[in-house]
């Protein structure tokens, strides 16, 4: 049979922290790195999966019940597991995957991985769904087969990123738009070094305060609600997590207007200010994190800084004009690895079209 090929991106995370299970309001963005898969069907109901990256390869039979294993391949067998769930019939296949996408650096590798297997098995097997279909069932193998409970938008990026526009997403009403992105800007995203780790628990423990903060003030979702509303719970640590959200969905919606109107200076000035709010009020940030913003705050012509993705570690986005860009991460990483005898990964990214 013959080869065939799939290739899904990364993206970042510009605008809207955690507001995903609040049913609130996201800016995103695909990159040009991510996750190709190529492969083909088998005469048999085995199915092999290899990676470049990451071992051991995986061999199995179809017909055996599914279970996630805690390994990489657990990704695409998810995938696998939730089309046949759909009813589509899949048969034997064999892919390998390989990846310019850096793991667990906050820029959505598993979406990648999940997104590509799922547009490769599509083309394999004939099956036709329109991309926010797709978005959901990658979603559905994430949180019920892998096991992680992630929100909508990793994958609604990698399959309708579009180059040199920002992806909108409300996740309430799942309504998709791509705007314009600034002119001659690019983002700088730097990896700190220290993987995140969403495994250990804050992740839930944020969804809890979130979902708390929601019930007392009476309504479905934090999406309900403003910042103004917010400061009507007593003071303390629920106060402060919804803080964030509804802080998060008016920056995104500000910032939507921004992008419009093409003012940089601001756009950037709301980057800084998700971050500070990811400081004091959600605490997912950790001293890595703040030095790289820092640094890159100190450096001249960044517009802004935050971190992207779930926090806890990971990486930072820094909005850059793209003449300095190089420069720019050169200096944050040399002082970044003086401070801390870490070695930060700089990437810059160029926004590009989702998956195909
Ligand atoms: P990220 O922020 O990058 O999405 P996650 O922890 O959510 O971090 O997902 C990373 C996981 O995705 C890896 O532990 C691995 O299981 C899978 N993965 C990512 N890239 C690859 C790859 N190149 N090959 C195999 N598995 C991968
Ligand atoms: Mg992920």
């Amino acid at each position: 049979m013959a080869e065939i090929s799939s290739f899904a991106p990364g993206r970042v995370e510009l605008l809207g922290n955690h507001t995903d299970y609040n049913e609130g309001l996201v800016l995103s963005a695909a990159i040009h790195l991510g996750i190709t898969v190529t492969g083909k069907g088998v005469a048999s109901d085995r199915v092999h999966l290899q990676s470049r990256q990451i071992a051991p390869p995986w061999e199995g039979d179809l017909k055996e019940e599914l279970r996630a294993q805690k390994i990489w391949a657990d990704y695409p067998r998810g995938i696998a597991w939730a089309l046949q769930k759909e009813g589509w019939a899949i048969e034997g296949f064999e892919a390998q995957f390989d990846s310019t996408l850096p793991v667990g650096a906050g820029l959505s590798s598993s979406a990648a991985i999940e997104v590509a297997t799922a547009v490769f098995l599509c083309r394999l097997f004939h099956f036709t769904l329109s991309p926010l279909k797709l978005a959901k069932l990658c979603r559905k193998a994430e949180n019920e087969f892998v096991g992680v409970q992630c929100g909508l938008l990793d994958q609604v990026s990698s399959l309708f990123g579009k180059k040199n526009h920002a992806i909108f997403l409300d996740c309430r009403h799942e309504r998709i738009e791509t705007i314009p992105f600034l002119n001659n800007t690019v983002l700088l995203v730097i990896h700190s070094g220290v993987p995140h780790a969403l495994t250990g628990g804050e992740y839930n423990d944020r969804r809890r305060d979130c979902f708390e903060a929601a019930r007392l003030l009476e309504v479905t979702a934090l999406r309900d609600v403003s910042s103004e509303q917010v400061l009507q719970l007593p003071e303390g640590q629920i106060r402060k997590r919804a803080l964030h959200i509804t802080g998060e969905n008016e920056r995104v919606s500000k910032g939507v207007d921004l992008l419009r109107e093409g003012d940089v200076c601001q756009f950037g000035a709301l980057m800084t200010a998700s971050h500070r709010s990811s400081q004091e009020n959600f605490e997912n940030s950790t001293p890595a994190l703040d030095l790289l913003v820092e640094l890159s705050l100190n450096q001249p012509h960044v517009y802004g800084a935050r971190l992207t993705g779930g926090g806890f570690g990971g990486a930072i986005v820094a909005l850059v004009p793209q003449s300095v860009a190089q420069q720019v991460a050169e200096n944050i990483t040399r002082t970044y690895f003086q401070r801390t005898g870490y070695s930060a990964k700089a990437v810059v990214c160029k926004i590009a079209d989702g998956a195909r």
